[in-house]
């Protein structure tokens, strides 16, 4: 099966069948997931790591995140066995600071991508499939998010992005999440529905879109949803 074909043909797969259906005979899978710990991410590491007990995942350790972020990153690497790959930028909090000031006030565009796109560039070269906890309904700029996507990245090598929870609703997130006895963040039942840096997370004004409490309203993405190019 050609990659467009892919596409088409397991949009309407669930979660599970699109994972199975990518995996499927391949001794080497050559994945990966990307995971800042939120419910959804979690949800995809859990099916994903019945399939790939060693799949590599990708943390982007911008050194800004919650404290609480930390230690449940921890407790669940610990817990599962987890090959985390802690992503880390060029620049320490301190070198940043001292060179640019706090760019996450002023400049939080360049800030992510100095923290988080650049150093994601750099982790995604090794791997042919990216997964991801992207749902189309967190954010109008993901409202046409398909299940399989082929990316091109910057240097050229092209791989699949995959989103098994495209379809899902924040309510099924939860309800497996309940199903399964899974752990969460602590923030969420503090008020938080979409959680990154601290200083870039707040609890939303808008239920109605859970992202609104990320960057102070300014911006949606941090950019690393958005660097690649989509090309089927
Ligand atoms: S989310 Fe905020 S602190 Fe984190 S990398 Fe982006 S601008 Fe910097």
């Amino acid at each position: 099966m050609c990659a467009l074909e892919r596409t088409h043909v397991l949009e309407g797969h669930g979660a599970e069948a699109v994972l199975d259906a990518l995996l499927a005979g391949r001794a080497e899978s050559g994945a990966c997931i990307t995971c800042s710990f939120q419910a959804e991410d979690v949800v995809v590491l859990h099916l994903l790591r019945e399939r790939v007990p060693d799949v590599p995942v990708l943390f982007l350790d911008t050194g800004y995140h919650f404290a609480e972020t930390y230690e449940y990153r921890d407790r669940m690497t610990r817990v599962w066995s987890l090959n985390l790959v802690n992503v880390l930028p060029e620049k320490t909090i301190e070198q940043q600071e001292s060179e640019f000031g706090i760019l996450y006030r002023e400049q939080p565009t360049k800030c992510c991508q100095l923290r988080k796109v650049e150093p994601l560039m750099r982790s995604l070269e090794p791997f042919d499939i990216w997964f991801t906890g992207l749902r189309r309904e967190q954010s109008p700029t993901r409202k046409n998010l398909k299940k399989v996507e082929q990316h091109r990245l910057p240097s050229g090598k092209t791989l699949l992005k995959v989103s098994p929870l495209a379809d899902w609703t924040w309510a099924q997130v939860w309800e497996y999440m309940g199903k399964h006895g899974l752990t969460y963040l602590p923030q969420y039942d503090r008020g938080y529905s979409s959680i990154g840096c601290e200083p870039c997370t707040a609890i939303p004004d808008d239920p109605a879109n859970p992202r609104s409490g990320r960057w102070s309203g300014k911006k949606l993405e941090c950019g690393i949803h958005t660097f690649s190019e989509k090309t089927e």
